[in-house]
């Protein structure tokens, strides 16, 4: 169960929220690491949530991988995992109350279609608003998108200061529900940040560009916006992140303490060359005395 953020919110409670598209790689592994250090250097909690939204794109056993490779590490979590694919019916209780407000409109534009009528904005194509007056008679709805204006979303990021975004020119109104039935990210990740009473949110800087859409889901909703720190974000030799996709090695669990000294390297903390020698436990003894934010690069 997750807890109720109403009578439990602690004072800081973070997460880490791995989509199960394969095994736990150095990158995913820096997000892992900077986040469960942010949390425990500040008594916080730290929590494991199953982003499978999306079952073609989920590797079977790849869930249960990450979740093994986390526990040799030494990464406790705090509470269940919580897996996005049994939570439908509060996905579609977010998407009823924005419906009520008269904020959600159904769109069967394609993507051949978007593509080819819109300017490029952060994240491909900003969606020019075509069904937004409605749908022709007799066309079914497939996906469902939210209404955004360009009253500018500002948030302050632990590591890179301000950032401030204006949605309806940077991506246009979004997808919440797609043409297959698919809750999107965006919703489900707002809805279970707040239904799990999640106050810090820590994770990779390739996201930056998605919270200024999670915060105005947030404001839409009534819920309260976490705190948020994107962490720089490992690439390969391309200038790729690391992803399924580019063909990530997964972390060797027969070497837990290498690839947690060489996360945390990376994270700019500077441990002592023995450490890497030395058992878990004392690798996170150390790691939690000598976690230095000012550090981060
Ligand atoms: N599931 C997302 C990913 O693996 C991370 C989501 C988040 O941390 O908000 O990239």
């Amino acid at each position: 169960m997750a807890p109720d953020r109403n009578t439990t919110l602690p004072n800081y409670r973070g997460r880490f929220a791995p989509s199960p598209t394969g095994p736990l790689h150095s990158g995913s592994l820096v997000a892992a690491v900077g986040s469960y250090l942010e949390a425990r250097s500040r008594q916080g909690e730290w929590l494991v949530r199953i982003e499978n939204l999306d079952p073609p794109r989920e590797v079977a056993g790849a869930a249960k991988e990450i979740l093994d490779t986390l526990e040799v590490l030494g990464m406790e979590w705090d509470g269940e995992v919580v897996y996005q694919n049994r939570r439908n019916e509060i996905y579609q209780a977010a998407l009823a109350a924005l419906e009520q407000q008269g904020l959600l409109y159904p769109c069967i534009c394609s993507r051949k279609e978007i593509a080819d009528s819109s300017i490029i904005g952060i994240d491909g194509p900003v969606y020019p608003g075509t069904c937004r007056g409605g749908l022709p008679a007799g066309r079914n709805s497939t996906a469902l998108r939210v209404l955004t204006h360009d009253d500018p979303i500002e948030f302050k990021d632990a590591l890179r200061g301000l950032i401030r975004q204006q949605l309806a020119s940077a991506t246009g109104d979004f997808v919440l529900r797609r043409a297959d039935g698919i809750y999107a990210y965006q919703l489900a990740v707002v809805v279970d940040d707040a239904a799990q009473g999640v106050t810090h949110v820590v994770r990779g800087a390739d996201l930056l560009d998605s919270t200024p859409r999670q915060i105005y889901l947030q404001q839409l909703l009534g819920y309260s916006t976490p705190a948020y720190m994107h962490l720089p974000v490992v690439t390969n030799k391309q200038g790729e992140k690391l992803s399924k996709q580019t063909q990530a090695a997964a972390v060797d669990v027969s070497r837990p303490v290498a690839q947690l000294v060489e996360a945390v390297r990376f994270l700019g903390q500077t441990p002592p060359a023995e450490l890497a020698e030395s058992s878990v436990t004392s690798f996170w003894q150390w790691a939690l005395e000598n976690w230095q934010l000012q550090k981060i690069p």
